[in-house]
């Protein structure tokens, strides 16, 4: 028997917000996933996970959204994304049980007709969805573009995961091994936590809050199943500690909560998280402190 060649390539997952592109994206990558945020690792996108499998290793990118065009910004927007979709070997369009077609999703579907990449859509939550539904939304779709292939799942229930993924192995091309079989090997999961909470930060928060933050976890065990993480964000100054706390402390809460939430997604753990803020003056002017917040 001939043996496979090695395959590998890039995959992005698009669809509106609530389709459940994140859920599937955990369910994808298993237990075993990593997370690369710090570094762009090509031009325009950002990678979020890798999976591999025995003969083949998939790159998940987080990649920028396409807007309707109504002002110039958007089509700027869009041209970029568009450019960035281009580059990639795989195109998921996920929907879900709504029986109905956004006006987004015609848009998206009308403008992925200038570019080359296979599109598979997949139809997500088959289970609120009976035989029928599922085949008036497949048709639905059909009819606005020639997908590669049609994909109906559950990424709650894990149904038909296992088709999709011998599907997106099946329609990589030979290429390389661009990451090591396990990347969090070489990136500990309080690196990991640390740069989820950062990415928190930045979300919530504007102006120069987002530079001005450095993340520390000081310690991550597991206690009686749980996962307990003790964390400190730094920043320069006292009216920045204000910020990030907020109001009542309903903004560290806000962060804590989306943070824990999505370290147990990732992990799979449940998750208890203790974040606390704390003044380093101008840290970023003091080799030492430069040197323990992990920046050389
Ligand atoms: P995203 O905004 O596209 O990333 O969507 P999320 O992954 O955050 O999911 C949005 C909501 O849909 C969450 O409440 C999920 O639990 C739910 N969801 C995701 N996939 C499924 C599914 O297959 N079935 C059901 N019933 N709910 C799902
Ligand atoms: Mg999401």
């Amino acid at each position: 028997m001939e043996e496979r060649a090695y395959r590998s390539g890039f995959i992005s997952i698009i669809g509106r917000p609530n389709v459940g592109k994140s859920e599937l994206l955990n369910k994808l990558l298993g237990r075993k996933l990593s997370i690369i945020s710090d570094k762009p690792q090509t031009t325009r996108n950002k990678i979020i996970g890798i999976r591999n499998l025995t003969n083949s290793q998939m790159i998940f990118l987080d990649t920028p959204g396409i807007h309707s065009a109504r002002s110039k910004l958007n089509r700027y927007m869009t041209r970029i994304a568009l450019a960035s979709y281009r580059e990639v070997d795989i195109i998921l369009f996920v929907v879900d049980d709504k029986i109905e077609v956004g006006d987004i999703d015609r848009y998206v579907l009308k403008r992925f007709k200038k570019i080359d990449t296979p599109v598979f859509l997949i139809l997500n939550k088959i289970d609120l969805l009976g035989k029928k539904d599922i085949s008036s939304i497949t048709n639905l779709y059909k009819e606005l573009y020639p997908f590669r292939d049609i994909i109906t799942v559950s990424a709650l229930t894990g149904e038909n995961l296992d088709i999709l993924l011998k599907k997106i192995d099946e329609n990589l091309a030979p290429g390389p091994q661009y990451f090591p079989d396990d990347m969090l090997t070489d990136r500990p999961e309080s690196f990991i936590v640390a740069e989820l909470i950062r990415e928190k930060v930045i979300s919530f928060t504007k102006q120069e809050i987002p530079y001005s933050v450095a993340i520390i976890v000081e310690s991550l065990e597991m206690k009686g199943g749980i996962m307990v993480i003790e964390s400190v964000i730094y920043v320069e100054k006292g009216s920045q500690k204000g910020i990030i706390i907020g109001k009542g402390g309903k903004m560290l809460k806000k962060i804590g909560r989306d943070a824990r939430e999505e370290i147990e997604r990732l992990f799979g753990n449940r998750v208890y998280l203790n974040l606390w803020v704390k003044v380093r003056k101008d840290w970023r002017k003091d080799d030492k402190s430069l040197k323990e917040f992990g920046y050389y």
